[in-house]
C-alpha cells in the first residue's frame, strides 16, 4: 500500500504550531471538541439518510471512548458519516475560516507574553480537531465514509506534515486515537477513568448521542462479562445524561442546570446573564430556552460566524445558527427551539419561506425585549453591563425593523451632557423643560470629542440635554429615528437653532444682523476664500466661546453617515456644510479690521483656513489639509513672537468675546 506524505496548508501549519507550542489554562476541552466532531458527523449522517438512500443511520448510534494506560493511547469513535480521501484533505489539513489570521495573532501575542492562552477563546473559535495536539505528540485518524467501501488512514506529529494511506474498517465512521504526551501531573492523565468522566460530564453531557466509555473491572462472582487478556470483566459505561433541557417544566429545572447546560452547549464558561425558557401551545408546539450572554464573544461583528440559535425538531438537532429564529440584531441570544411540528428534514432555503418560523420568531423577538424591559426595570446594575456588551448591536434594529423600533428606544441607554451614567429616553423626556419638543443629540466617532464639542456650548449655557451619540452604528439610525413620545429627535449640528426664548430671541437676532450689515462683505470673502469646501459663511447663535463651528443644513446627509456609506462602498456626493462664525468673538473684530484696511490681505485667507481647520479639528475630523494647517499654526506663533500679540491677537482657541 502506498503512504502519502502531504504538507498542511500554511494557515493549518501555523495554527497547529501554536496549538503544541502555547500553555494552555484548560486542556481538558480537546476531549469535548473530538466529542462535538462525532456527534456532528453523526448529525450529518442522519441528515443524509434521510434524502440519500445509500446511507443509513447504524442501529445504535453511540460515540465511545477507550484509554489505555500502559501505550497512553485515548481514542474517541463514533459510526458517523466518515470522510473520503479528499475531505480529509480539504478538512483536516486545511482551515478554511473566516477570523483565522485574527485568532492567530491573538495566540501568538499571547505566547509572546508567556500568557497561558483560555479555553473558552479556542471553544469559540472552533480549532476542534487540532486542539488534540495541546496533549498529544501524535494523532492517527481511521476513518471510512458512509455508503463507501474504502477507508483512510491519516497520521500526523503536527510538525507541518501528514500522512495519508489506504486502510479498511469494517464500518462507517472515525476512530481519532490520540498518542499522548508524557504528563508531569497526576491531573494531567487523560487516561485517568475519573478524569475523563469528568470532562465529558462538564462539557458533554446534553450531546444528543450516548457518549460511552470501556471499562475495566476486577471479576466479581456475579458478573457475566467476557474477559480480557489481564483477566478483567470489560463492560460499556454511558457517560452522558442527554437530557433535553428545554423539555423539562421551567420550575423543575434549576439555575445550575441551566447554567450547566449553557457552558456546555454554547462554549461559554461564565454565567448567562438571563435565561428565557417558555413552552408555546396552540397552533405551534415548540420548546424554546434563549440565553442572555454577559460577555460579548470575539466575533460577534463578522456575523458571518455567529453561531446563533441552535434549532431541533423533536428533540433532533437539525442545525446551528438557524438565522430565521431572531433578528440580526439579536444576534448575540444563544439557545434552542425544538419545534413538535416542524418536518425533520428541513433545509435553509425552506426555513427562509416558512410562516411557522416567522411566527415562532416574532414570539421570541417580543419575549427577548420583554425580558430586557424588565431587567432594565428591575435590576439597573445588570442592565448595564448587558448593554455595555450589546447595546450597539440591539440598535441595530432601529433601523432594520421598524416593528420593533419603539420597543428597542424604550430600552436604549444613552450617554447625556446630563450626568456621567447613561439615561434612557423615558428619564431624558421627564427633564425636559416645560414645553420642549426636541429630543437633542450629537454624533461623532469618540464620545470624548462629542462631550467636549462647541456645538454644545450653546446648549449648556441654555441648561439644555444633549444625548451623546458615538457607537459606530449612531449616525445610521439617527438621522432617521422616529418620535419618541411624540417628541422627535433633533441632531445640535443641523439646520438654524431656535434655542433662546422670545425675548432673547430677538436680541441675538438683533444682533446677528446688526453683525451681517457690518461685516457682510467680510462674509463673502470668508466664503470666496474657502470655496471649495464651504456653501456659506454665516454668523450663528450656538457658540459662546468658541470662535467658529461647522454645521450641516436641516435635511443634509450627515458627514458620519456620508463616511459609513463611503466605507461601504456607496457613491455619495460630498455635502458641504456651512461655518458657523461666533459673532461675539474678538477674531471677528479682528477679521473686520483687516478686511477694511486692506481687503484682499493674505493674512485673511490664514485666517479662514484656520478657523475653518479648527472647527473641524473641534469635532474629531481633519483640516483638508493637516501639513499646511500645523505649518500655519506655526508661523502665526512665531509671528506674534516677534511683532507682539497687540498686532496680531489671534488665540486659536478660548478667546472671550471682549465686550
Ligand atoms: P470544526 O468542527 O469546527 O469544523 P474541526 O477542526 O474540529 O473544525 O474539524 C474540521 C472538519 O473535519 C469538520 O468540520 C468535519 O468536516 C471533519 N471532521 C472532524 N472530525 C470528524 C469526525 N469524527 N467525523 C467526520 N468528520 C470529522
Amino acid at each position: 500500500m502506498t503512504v502519502e506524505r502531504f504538507e498542511f496548508q500554511t494557515e493549518a501549519r501555523q495554527m497547529l504550531d501554536l496549538m503544541i507550542h502555547s500553555v494552555y489554562s484548560n486542556k481538558d476541552i480537546f476531549l469535548r471538541e473530538l466529542i462535538s466532531n462525532s456527534s456532528d458527523a453523526l448529525d450529518k449522517l442522519r441528515i443524509e439518510s434521510l434524502t440519500n438512500e445509500a446511507v443509513a443511520m447504524p442501529s445504535e448510534p453511540k460515540i465511545t471512548i477507550t484509554a489505555d494506560k500502559e501505550t497512553r493511547r485515548l481514542s474517541v469513535r463514533d459510526n458517523g458519516v466518515g470522510m473520503s480521501r479528499e475531505e480529509i484533505i480539504e478538512n483536516i489539513g486545511t482551515i478554511a475560516k473566516s477570523g483565522t489570521q485574527e485568532f492567530m495573532a491573538t495566540l501568538a501575542e499571547r505566547r509572546e507574553k508567556g500568557e497561558a492562552v483560555s479555553a473558552e477563546l479556542i471553544g469559540q473559535f472552533g480549532v476542534g480537531f487540532y486542539s488534540a495536539f495541546m496533549v498529544a505528540d501524535r494523532v492517527e485518524l481511521i476513518t471510512r465514509p458512509a455508503g463507501s467501501e474504502e477507508a483512510w488512514r491519516w497520521e500526523s506529529t503536527g510538525d507541518g506534515t501528514y500522512m495519508l494511506e489506504e486502510a479498511s474498517k469494517p464500518e462507517p465512521g472515525t476512530i481519532v486515537t490520540l498518542h499522548l504526551k508524557e504528563s508531569d501531573e497526576d491531573t494531567d492523565d487523560y487516561t485517568s477513568e475519573w478524569k475523563i468522566k469528568s470532562i465529558v460530564k462538564q462539557y458533554s453531557d446534553f450531546v444528543s448521542y450516548p457518549v460511552t466509555m470501556l471499562v475495566e473491572r476486577e471479576k466479581k462472582d456475579d458478573d457475566e462479562g467476557v474477559l480480557n487478556a489481564q483477566g478483567k470483566v470489560v463492560t460499556e459505561e454511558r457517560l452522558n445524561s442527554m437530557k433535553a433541557i428545554w423539555r423539562r417544566r421551567a420550575d423543575e429545572v434549576e439555575e445550575k442546570e441551566y447554567n450547566e447546560f449553557y457552558h456546555n452547549a454554547f462554549y461559554d464558561s461564565t454565567d448567562p446573564l438571563e435565561t428565557i425558557h417558555l413552552k408555546a401551545e396552540g397552533t405551534q408546539e415548540y420548546y424554546a430556552l434563549l440565553y442572555l450572554p454577559s460577555k460579548a464573544p470575539f466575533d460577534l461583528y463578522m456575523p458571518e460566524s455567529i453561531r446563533g440559535v441552535q434549532l431541533y425538531v423533536k428533540r433532533v438537532f437539525i442545525m446551528d445558527d438557524a438565522k430565521e429564529l431572531l433578528p440580526t440584531w439579536l444576534r448575540f441570544m444563544r439557545g434552542v427551539v425544538d419545534s413538535e411540528d416542524l418536518p425533520l428534514n428541513i433545509s435553509r432555503e425552506i426555513l427562509q419561506q416558512n410562516r411557522a418560523l416567522r411566527a415562532i420568531c416574532n414570539r421570541l423577538t417580543k419575549k427577548t425585549l420583554e425580558r430586557l424591559d424588565s431587567l432594565l426595570k428591575d435590576d439597573r446594575e445588570k442592565y448595564l453591563r448587558f448593554w455595555n456588551e450589546f447595546g450597539p448591536v440591539l440598535k441595530e434594529g432601529l433601523f432594520q425593523d421598524f416593528e420593533y423600533q419603539k420597543n428597542i428606544l424604550e430600552v436604549a441607554l444613552f450617554d447625556s451632557t446630563h450626568s456621567q451614567g447613561k439615561t434612557t429616553l423615558k428619564e431624558y423626556v421627564e427633564r425636559m423643560p416645560e414645553g420642549g419638543n426636541d429630543i437633542w443629540y450629537i454624533v461623532g466617532e469618540e464620545k470624548s470629542v462629542v462631550e467636549n464639542s462647541p456645538h454644545l456650548e450653546a446648549f449648556r449655557q441654555k441648561g439644555y440635554e444633549v444625548l451623546l451619540l458615538s457607537d459606530r452604528i449612531d449616525p445610521i439610525w439617527s438621522s432617521n429615528a422616529p418620535e419618541f413620545q411624540g417628541k422627535k429627535f433633533r441632531s445640535v449640528t443641523s439646520g438654524d437653532l431656535d434655542l433662546a426664548g422670545e425675548k432673547e430671541k430677538e436680541e441675538q437676532e438683533e444682533v446677528r444682523k446688526k453683525k451681517t450689515q457690518e461685516h457682510g462683505l467680510l462674509l463673502t470673502r470668508l466664503k470666496e476664500i474657502l470655496v471649495e469646501h464651504v456653501k456659506e459663511v454665516r454668523f450663528g447663535g450656538r457658540l459662546t466661546s468658541s470662535p467658529a463651528i461647522v454645521v450641516s443644513d436641516e435635511g443634509d446627509l450627515n458627514p458620519q453617515l456620508e463616511k459609513i456609506m463611503r466605507s461601504m462602498g456607496q457613491e455619495v456626493p460630498t455635502m458641504k456644510r456651512v461655518l458657523e462664525l461666533n459673532p461675539n468673538h474678538a477674531v471677528v473684530e479682528k477679521m473686520g479690521s483687516l478686511f477694511e484696511a486692506k481687503k484682499d490681505d493674505p493674512l485673511l485667507e490664514d485666517y479662514a483656513w484656520l478657523l475653518y481647520g479648527g472647527a473641524l479639528l473641534a469635532e474629531g475630523e481633519m483640516p483638508p489639509d493637516p501639513v499646511g494647517y500645523g505649518k500655519l499654526v506655526a508661523e502665526l506663533m512665531t509671528e506674534s513672537k516677534s511683532r507682539g500679540s497687540k498686532s496680531r491677537g489671534l488665540r486659536v482657541e478660548g478667546s472671550r468675546a471682549e465686550s
